[in-house]
């Protein structure tokens, strides 16, 4: 019984942690703008399923992604066993969902063979990550917390899996020799048993100590991943079944914009659509409360793989830009400015912004809009979008725009062309041509 009263209060002080930190994180949604309705939601499943769980993406890099996509699947795969070990944690009992038969044995047997999969993945992200030098782990952005913190995860997971592993084999040990009934199917505990052969005693206690280190190992892991870059660990597979349906390259047209120019050519209706009183909206991103909620999403959602940095022309070529910065500056805004916005409103002003004290204007007008991140990025990260509202807040806002561009501008409100001609003289190079230009 005191077990099971340690456990409950273990369990609940998790939880209330654990919800209080989401609490917050999801109270800074309430500052952010509308992005597009989430319709289609047959379409946003299958792409879920085949983007995040099938890690359709990841597979570009096949050998590393081949791990991730272990890693992934196994924590799919564990989560099962952990559900077990809650259930029999409260109500004092071993292995609560054995009544499922065979289901159970195929639980437990898999869960068995991807605590070991997956630890060799992590040793294997490890080693990379501590004494190979890898570029895509690099970058202004990546400071020395960053790769604190990947080194700090990658080793709970370790440690979560080397318990599970070091608990399959102390109960298994400990049935086989005192003849117990064995619930569930362990390969690689029945394996590991035979190269550690271990006494009844010693299999107890390894089984219980296995235990209460996997189960306090997760309950610390999920309160430590909402500060951490592994956050994605919740984020990644909502944050791809509310991607972005359409067309990468399409750009999405300005709704205070759209106004404008139907107020123009329609005043009636325009009034009508949007009465004269209405807040003047600001144009564009300057601030993190200025972003959509889509781009938050995708902010918290990034893990910081740096796929994105490693196919972006504008950073290949030795420029500054790197969509990574980008989604990593925004969450690091929100997080700094949104605590004050939530509680001295939304006129709270610190003198700081996401533009200039987090992202340059060199940063942003460094963007080709390729579009190459965005199909990069594994869970589906929309960096573009963000990177488009910030130049039209730079530009509708400020006038502010590299010369060329100002040159470009001009002429299309003189022309209704880039060209700095007029239309009626644009054919004029063909003048002397023998051909016929009417
Ligand atoms: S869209 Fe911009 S940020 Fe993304 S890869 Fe292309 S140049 Fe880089
Ligand atoms: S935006 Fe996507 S590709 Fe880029 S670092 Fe984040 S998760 Fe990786």
């Amino acid at each position: 019984m005191l077990r099971q009263i340690i456990f409950a209060v273990t369990l609940l002080i998790t939880f209330v942690i654990f919800f209080y930190t989401i609490n917050r994180i999801i109270g800074y949604f309430r500052l952010t703008k509308p992005a597009f309705p989430v319709k289609n939601l047959w379409q946003r499943s299958g792409l879920m399923m085949k983007v995040a769980f099938g890690q359709t993406k990841i597979f570009r890099r096949p050998v590393i992604g081949f791990a991730h996509a272990l890693v992934f699947w196994g924590f799919c795969v564990i989560l099962a066993g952990s559900i077990e070990m809650v259930i029999d944690g409260l109500a004092g009992v071993e292995k609560s969902l054995r009544f499922l038969g065979p289901v159970h044995d195929l639980i437990m047997a898999s869960g068995d063979i991807f605590a070991l999969l997956v630890a060799i993945s992590i040793i294997i992200f490890l080693v990379r990550r501590i004494f190979f030098n890898i570029k895509r782990f690099t970058g202004i952005e990546m400071k020395k917390r960053s790769h604190i913190d990947a080194a700090a995860a990658l080793t709970l997971i370790l440690l979560l899996m080397i318990s599970l592993m070091t608990m399959n084999m102390g109960y298994f040990g400990y049935k086989e020799i005192t003849g117990g009934t064995i619930e569930g199917i362990y390969p690689v505990a029945r394996m590991l048993i035979t190269l550690v052969p271990l006494s009844a005693q010693h299999s107890e206690i390894i089984y219980e100590a296995s235990w209460w280190t996997h189960i306090l190992t997760i309950f610390f892991f999920a309160n430590y991943l909402p500060y951490s870059k592994h956050f994605h660990v919740f984020m990644s597979v909502p944050n791809v079944f509310l991607s972005r349906l359409e067309p990468l390259g399409k750009l999405t047209n300005m709704d205070n914009i759209t106004r404008e120019v139907r107020l123009m050519l329609d005043p009636d209706a325009a009034f009508a659509a949007a009465p004269a009183d209405a807040p003047v909206e600001r144009f564009g991103v300057k601030d993190a409360e200025d972003a959509s909620w889509k781009n938050y999403f995708d902010s918290l959602s990034c893990t910081e793989c740096g796929r994105c940095t490693s196919v972006c022309p504008a950073n290949l070529t030795g420029k500054k830009l790197s969509p990574r910065k980008v989604m990593m500056d925004l969450r690091a805004r929100m997080k700094e400015k949104g605590p004050s916005l939530l509680k001295q409103g939304k006129d709270f002003n610190d003198n700081r912004s996401l533009l200039r004290d987090f992202i340059s204007e060199e940063e942003l007008w460094a963007c080709t809009t390729c579009n190459a991140c965005a199909k990069e990025c594994p869970i589906n990260i929309n960096h573009p979008s963000l990177i488009i509202d910030m130049r039209r807040y730079l530009v509708l806002e400020e006038a502010s725009a590299p010369g060329e561009l100002k040159a470009v501008f001009n002429n299309i409100e003189n022309n209704g062309a880039p060209w700095q001609y007029s239309a009626e003289d644009r054919l004029n190079w063909a003048k002397d041509l023998e051909i016929n230009i009417n």
